[in-house]
């Protein structure tokens, strides 16, 4: 057995992991960074790209079917998944290598195996023993399913989606959230005819009540089917398809169920619990400083209860670099953490809900509501939507909701008035260009300020 060590040894190389290696090594550490697949992690290979790549893929067929309301003649010929995988592949093949120049660029020690947490701060690779002054656990998360409901077949994850070579007639999706929504809203523009199953009352349920009505609406109209409040109690497959059950008794014939219910951390099997690591229903719980139980011993990403997304891991990786480098960076605000469903139409937001701000606040809770159908780019780009604020009572703007196509590039702005606690007299005086959809949110503040432009109050 040999030992190396290092300032940092981090487990995973994700979005979390390697966030917190790039900035550790920039800061002058040494790191070690062990990865049993590939670096980047569920995001890069399995998530938040090759997702968005499909997105973008479906928003080209919608574009061409749908562009003489723009007075262009174009043939829709259909899509050729074959083609549209290889356009995904290349988009994260040159990410993939991009992320390996830089491992190289910032000296990481890049070790490749599985890796075992066997205690202190060290992990075993191979018979291998990597110690660091500090370790970070970073080993991301799976896409999970219900109690009996065997993955495999026609039931798949989000996973197995990503990989099809092929175009399914009918699928249903379990799972309303953001994972769901998206696979959904992809599949609709293929010409696929789409279930989804929501167990709770709504589409996208962590979001504001608004958005998910401002998303159902849209839905209709594409004609996405989807049922809420109503909880699945079965599929069985055979050669020729799959079929679902609901509680109400209903029945749903499909070629495909994709189970999109949840991610659950990727915790058991790696010495975790053995070394004396506490955990809470598999996550690891860590305080403000993402500091475990254990001494020197952190976790980030979506092992640590709360939002699961990549960025996030990657604020919370660079938190844990400057942490133990001793620059005593700010705590993350979960919170202020922006949060986009890249779906037709997107559904973006960052801080509360007019309900977790009444929580907080008390009914004297103000919201504004901004139709996009006074934007005059949302109506060039025929989208409907818009924008609600969330104000404190006598306060800043505590919440920010978005729903139209192209609103996820909203969110930086809105980003910034939740994260800098702006009244809307702050965000009023603010100009923006003329025409673009930013100005949605400058005349939803404005009216909060009590003087609306293009909105009669
Ligand atoms: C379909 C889908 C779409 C998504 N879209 C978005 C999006 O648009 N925007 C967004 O922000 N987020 C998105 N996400 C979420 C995002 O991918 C995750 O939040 C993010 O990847 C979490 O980063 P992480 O570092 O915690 O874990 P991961 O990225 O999962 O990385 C963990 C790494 O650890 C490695 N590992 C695990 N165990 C071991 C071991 N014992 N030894 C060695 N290596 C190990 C794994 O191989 C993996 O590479 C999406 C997720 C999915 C599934």
């Amino acid at each position: 057995m040999t030992d190396t060590s290092a300032d940092l040894v981090i487990l995973g190389g994700g979005s979390g992991g390697y966030a917190a290696a790039f900035r550790a090594a920039e800061l002058g550490l040494s790191v070690t960074l062990i990865e049993k697949d590939k670096l980047g992690g569920t995001c890069l290979h399995r998530g938040c790209i090759p997702t968005k790549a499909l997105l973008h893929a479906a928003e080209v067929a919608d574009s061409a079917r749908d562009s003489e309301q723009f007075g262009v003649k174009t043939t829709f010929d259909g899509v050729d998944i074959a083609g549209v995988n290889k356009y995904k592949e290349s988009i994260v093949s040159r990410l993939y290598k991009g992320l390996q120049g830089l491992a190289k660029a910032h000296k990481v020690n890049l070790v490749e195996g599985t890796g075992t947490f066997v205690g202190g701060t060290t992990v075993e690779v191979d018979g291998q023993r990597h110690t660091g002054k500090n370790l970070l656990l970073a080993t991301g998360s799976y896409a999970k399913s219900l109690p009996g409901l065997e993955l495999g077949g026609r039931i798949i994850t989000s996973d197995d989606a990503l990989t099809l070579d092929y175009i399914p007639e009918k699928v249903v999706v379990l799972g309303g959230g953001v994972i769901g929504v998206e696979f959904a809203s992809v599949w609709a523009s293929f010409g696929v005819d789409v279930t989804i199953v929501e167990a709770l009352p709504r589409l996208v349920p962590n979001e504001d009540e608004f958005a998910s009505k401002q998303l159902e609406r849209a839905f209709r109209r594409r004609k996405i089917n989807f049922k809420t409040g109503v909880r699945f109690t079965g599929a069985k497959q055979d050669d020729n398809g799959v079929t679902v059950s609901l509680e109400s008794g209903e029945t749903f014939e499909a070629d495909l169920l994709l189970v999109a219910v949840g991610r659950g951390p990727n915790t058991a099997g790696h010495g975790y619990e053995e070394a004396g690591l506490a955990m809470d229903r598999g996550f690891v719980p860590t305080d403000e400083r993402l500091r475990t139980n254990l001494p020197n011993v952190y976790a980030v990403g979506d092992i640590v209860p709360g939002l699961q997304l990549a960025h996030r891991g990657f604020q919370q990786g660079i938190f844990v670099a400057e942490e133990i480098a001793g620059l005593d960076p700010r705590p993350i605000d979960e919170a202020g953490i922006p949060r986009v469903t890249y779906s037709h139409p997107e559904v973006a937001s960052v801080g509360l809900s007019e309900d977790a701000a009444k929580e907080k606040y008390g009914s004297g809770v103000q919201t504004f509501t901004y139709d996009l159908g006074g934007n005059g780019k949302s109506q060039i780009l025929k989208t409907s939507g818009a924008v609600k604020l969330v104000k404190a009572p006598d306060g800043p703007v505590v919440g920010l909701h978005l729903v139209g196509d192209r609103v996820g590039e909203l969110i930086g702005e809105a980003q910034l008035i939740y994260n800098w606690e702006a009244f809307p007299e702050d965000v009023a005086p603010l100009i923006h260009a003329h025409p673009t959809q930013t100005e949605a949110l400058g005349e939803a503040h404005l009216a909060l300020a009590g003087k609306p432009l293009h909105v009669h109050s």
